[in-house]
């Protein structure tokens, strides 16, 4: 019999002598690892945040360091409660981790860690169980359980921020799973620009805050635009153009402007018809800093999806803005640990 992350996870708790799952009064002890800060929270069954601390996190230091960073959010928040009555940890971490082992693979915004057992080192230190997860996988169960993918089987989660995350949600009998997935590197144009991941085309190349910016940057720089209120917002130091300028110079009409929006929503939609075919999830659900900008294209995003998509309906596909914003890594940390059936 095929052994699941989750099957092992429930051999660990019954070894562990506790179901961290359900019932009043029990909490989760959720952690948000993120470049600059850690959070902690102490979060009950029904996602009511009980308590919460935040510790800068030093992340150019030794793998000792940054530990040490979590034990001090951890160690604040655990004085709001007893300690008996939090029964697990969920921590959120960006970038590549392997769930199973606990470990944190590699990620760009936490130099300190390379294959570090971060779920050991907890497990040793508060002795209850852990799970670790990817922030968007985390923001994911977030919303399976109390956001926007409640009444779904299976729905595709892509958080749209300076970078592109993904996680393709689905409930199995008893559970949902959140297995890992780096969409936002899956590339719609092999000779595109090159992604820091090393391939061309990624659509964090097209469609995220950072792509926004640049394509703003090269389309001013290379005098693309003979009148723009992008050129006034820059002073001429394209290097100043920001997301969020483009963003409101097109709601002033700035025709650039708004062309720059328009191709990352067509390249987007594509991108989604792909996925669309491959996954056949049942609604997509916009996160991050810029769901309610692509929101507010939901319009032309569906009217390419229909065109690029084989799947019948395609543009007729649910997409709806996430619940949790800022919070989304934190809350899905605890959701890892209280979904139900
Ligand atoms: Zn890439």
């Amino acid at each position: 019999m095929k052994t699941t992350r989750a099957m092992k996870a429930k051999a660990r708790m019954k070894r562990g002598g506790g179901d961290a799952s359900g019932g009043a009064g029990r909490l989760i002890l959720a952690i948000d690892v993120g470049g600059t800060k850690v959070e902690a929270a102490l979060i009950d069954a029904r996602g009511k945040v009980v308590g919460t601390e935040r510790r800068p996190m030093v992340v150019d230091g030794s793998a000792a360091d940054g530990l040490r960073s979590v034990r001090e959010a951890v160690d604040a928040v655990l004085a709001h409660a007893p300690k008996r009555s939090v029964k697990a940890i969920g921590v959120s971490v960006p970038g590549w981790v392997d769930a199973e082992k606990g470990k944190v693979l590699q990620t760009a915004n936490l130099p300190c860690w390379h294959n570090y057992p971060l779920a050991a080192k907890l497990r040793q230190i508060y002795g209850i169980p852990v799970r670790l997860e990817n922030d968007a996988n985390t923001a994911a169960a977030a919303e399976a359980l109390w956001g926007a993918g409640r009444g779904y089987r299976r729905f595709f989660y892509v958080s749209l921020g300076t970078g592109i995350g993904t996680c393709m949600a689905y409930r199995t009998k008893n559970e949902w799973q959140f297995p890992a997935s780096e969409g936002g590197h899956t590339t719609i144009n092999f000779s595109g620009p090159l992604c820091p991941c090393g391939r061309r085309g990624c659509i964090e190349m097209y469609a995220s805050g950072k792509a926004i910016a640049r394509e703003a940057k090269q389309r001013v720089a290379s005098g693309d635009a003979k009148v723009s209120l992008l050129k006034e917002m820059a002073h001429g130091n394209w290097e100043l153009l920001k997301t969020e300028m483009v963003v409101g110079a097109a709601k002033q009409g700035d025709a650039l402007s708004q062309e720059i929006l328009n191709d990352a929503c067509d390249r987007l939609a594509v991108w989604l018809g792909n996925i669309l075919d491959i996954l056949d999830p049942e609604a997509i659900v916009f996160g991050g800093g810029l769901a309610g900008l692509f929101m507010q294209h939901q319009e032309r995003i569906q009217k390419t999806l229909q065109e690029s998509a084989i799947r019948p309906n395609a543009g007729k596909i649910k997409i709806v803005k996430a619940r949790f914003g800022a919070q989304s890594a934190l809350m899905g940390a605890a959701a890892l640990w209280l979904q139900t059936p």
